[in-house]
């Protein structure tokens, strides 16, 4: 590892596992845990510093100056690498979802602030970036320049992930994340035990393509996994008032922030699944906290 990104990591917080002891949960059996990775960096929050890390060790170790990579208006993925190239003294370059907007959403002048330089390119351009999947692919990439696809969704991303699993001590059955990309769930699915199943929550409407996607990112085929696709509520970024009311009486409860996008999103999804006894009595359930709480700036509701 470079020793920049370790003195980098040796000032993260610890991601701890917190019980969530809300006493409906005892009527069905259930304990249910969150591995807190939002409590890792103020800013290069959750997922987002596990998939970096070895893709950024990657890039310097290669001799890498510039990295690029592309993400929405409200990309948590941009966000955590705008401020890791600060901190590092890289360049990085954002390709962003979409045309200019007149005024930049909070997190692009953030981003703008740490440095990135932001390129806005058409929705019909950003789908075909979509296509270049690995650190070489993009075309026209100068030297020095280091690709990283969507979300930072690379085969390398996978090995960071599997340290979150690691870090877990204690025995449970399944493990519940929310999937853009489905990087962190492919990670995930790599790196726990055989007996453990992983259960990804899609934040996107017609999400049907996810599971190619995880299956593309997997370094052998497993079949201890699931994508549930029904709790999109509408799409990518669009909530409710159900959805708000269930993240307030959440916080309030456990005082755990969640944000609408992700992990809002999934923790509904796994409480409305343990009313309708999906889970069975007895199992020990941990959903990860993936972070990405700045997103939360700026999303309705
Ligand atoms: C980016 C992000 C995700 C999605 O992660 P993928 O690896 O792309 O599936 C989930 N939660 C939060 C908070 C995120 O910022």
């Amino acid at each position: 590892m470079h020793p920049e990104l370790i003195k980098l990591e040796q000032t993260f917080k610890p991601s701890i596992l917190t019980k969530i002891d809300d006493p409906w949960l005892a009527q069905y059996r259930i304990k249910l845990w969150m591995k807190r990775d939002d409590l890792l960096h103020p800013i290069i929050s959750g997922n987002k510093w596990r998939k970096l890390k070895y893709s950024l060790d990657h890039a310097l170790s290669s001799g890498a100056d510039t990295i690029i990579s592309m993400g929405g208006a409200y990309s948590n993925h941009l966000h955590a690498l705008a401020y890791v190239g600060k901190v590092l003294g890289l360049k990085t370059i954002g390709l962003v979802r979409g045309e200019q907007p007149v005024t930049l959403t909070p997190t692009l002048s953030d981003i703008q602030r740490w440095g990135m330089e932001l390129r806005f390119v058409s929705r019909g351009d950003y789908r075909l970036l979509r296509q270049h999947k690995n650190y070489q692919a993009l075309p026209g990439l100068q030297p020095g320049q280091y690709w990283l696809p969507e979300g930072g969704a690379q085969a390398l991303a996978l090995k960071g992930v599997a340290e979150l699993v690691n870090e877990i001590a204690i025995p449970y059955d399944t493990f519940c994340a929310p999937c853009g990309t489905g990087a962190t769930l492919a990670g995930m699915i790599d790196a726990v035990q055989q007996q453990v199943s992983v259960l990804g929550f899609a934040a996107l409407k017609n999400a049907g393509f996810l599971r190619g996607e995880v299956e593309g990112l997997l370094s052998q085929s497993r079949h201890n996994w699931q994508i549930n696709l029904d709790y999109h509520f509408g799409g990518f970024a669009k909530t409710n008032a159900d959805l708000s009311e269930f993240s307030n009486d959440f916080e309030s409860k456990t005082t755990i922030p969640l944000e609408p996008v992700y992990t809002g999103k999934m923790m509904y999804a796994v409480y409305d699944l343990i009313k309708k006894h999906y889970f069975k009595p007895g199992e020990r359930i941990i959903a990860l906290h993936t972070g990405g709480l700045q997103g939360k700036r700026g999303v309705s509701g």
